[in-house]
């Protein structure tokens, strides 16, 4: 696992195996639905990261032949800048995550790092250069040190405490029985939605890419927890390009540009407070999300019986 590394097509058979690991541990995505027509072009290249700017281009994609999922979706995140996607369940926003991680190739238009197709460029080099905090993290059988450090292998000690402070996990880890030592995952302690999130956080910061994925839980979280989470993320997107897939929109006041996505396309863009005064479907999720905070109930860009 600790190789996961090297040129993962290095490993012929192996090959899906290997990279089903990996995506077991960055669960965001949906293993099963992968594509395998996905492979390295014939003399592709590694991606060399200049600034980090993320590009896509008349982007459409269907996963299956009846039914188009992004229809003629474009922007650009800026090198260090961060663009939010909402919209209800469905839209197609883990799609663009999926895409850009290169899980699935577009049916239409192209996908740019740094003017780089990334249909032309390895496979490893791009998910090097990515990090992903997803939904659900899922922790290996092993100490709490090792998940973290498995960000970077071959961390020190100090660079995997650093992470974890910048995540907001150090304190919480020094409570438990063996603070960095102790066993976690199905057979260890358990660790909370929150916990597991800011793990992942560590991981990434470790890491250290150039571009950040985050896949917001749908989960709600106490406020604490929130407020926890919040000042970890903004230390893993501070001067990284970053897509983040909001479902609290509370998370994303702050974002360069919001796109909100309805049905595969970007019907609405701009700032937060753009947006909140156009009076279209971003006014109206910002309206919901107030009407839930005053009920007490937890956030959520998810209108109510669209959740899937
Ligand atoms: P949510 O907020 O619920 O996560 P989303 O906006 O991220 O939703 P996507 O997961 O991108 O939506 O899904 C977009 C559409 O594509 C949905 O209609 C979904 O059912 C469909 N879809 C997703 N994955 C697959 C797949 N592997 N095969 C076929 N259709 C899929």
């Amino acid at each position: 696992i600790v190789q996961l590394y090297i040129p993962l097509n290095w490993f012929g058979t192996y090959y899906r195996a290997i990279q089903k690991n990996f995506v077991d541990m960055e669960n965001m995505f949906d293993l099963l639905a992968e594509d395998p027509e996905v492979v390295d072009a014939p003399g592709a290249q590694d991606l060399i990261i200049k600034e980090g700017v993320v590009e896509f281009k008349n982007v459409s994609f269907s996963y299956t032949a009846d039914r188009v999922v992004l229809r003629n979706v474009s922007f650009t995140v800026s090198a260090g800048k961060t663009v939010a996607l909402v919209g209800p369940s469905g839209a197609g926003k883990s799609t663009i995550i999926r895409l850009l991680f290169r899980f699935y190739d577009v049916s239409d238009g192209a996908i740019y790092i740094d003017d780089q197709n990334i249909k032309d460029i390895t496979q490893e080099s791009l998910r090097r250069e990515i990090g992903v905090v997803p939904q659900d993290t899922v922790l290996f059988n092993n100490s709490i040190k090792f998940n973290i450090q498995y960000g970077k292998v071959g961390s020190s000690d100090s660079d995997v405490v650093s992470a974890a402070r910048n995540a907001d996990i150090h304190e919480r880890i020094l409570t438990f029985p063996d603070n960095y030592e102790t066993q976690v995952g199905e057979r260890g302690l358990k660790l909370s939605g929150g916990e597991k999130q800011r793990v992942a956080i560590a991981r990434t910061l470790l890491k250290s890419p150039a571009v950040v994925l985050l896949d917001e839980a749908t989960s709600a979280l106490d406020t604490q927890t929130e407020r926890n989470i919040q000042s970890a993320l903004a230390n893993v997107c501070a001067n990284r390009t970053t897509i983040i897939v909001a479902h609290r929109l509370s998370t994303i006041i702050h974002a360069d540009e919001i796109l909100v996505l309805k049905d595969g396309e970007i019907v609405e863009r701009g700032s937060h407070e753009e947006l909140k005064d156009r009076g279209g479907q971003y006014a109206a999720m910002w309206r919901q999300q107030l009407e839930n905070d005053q009920a007490g109930a937890p956030h959520s860009t998810q209108p109510e019986g669209e959740v899937k």
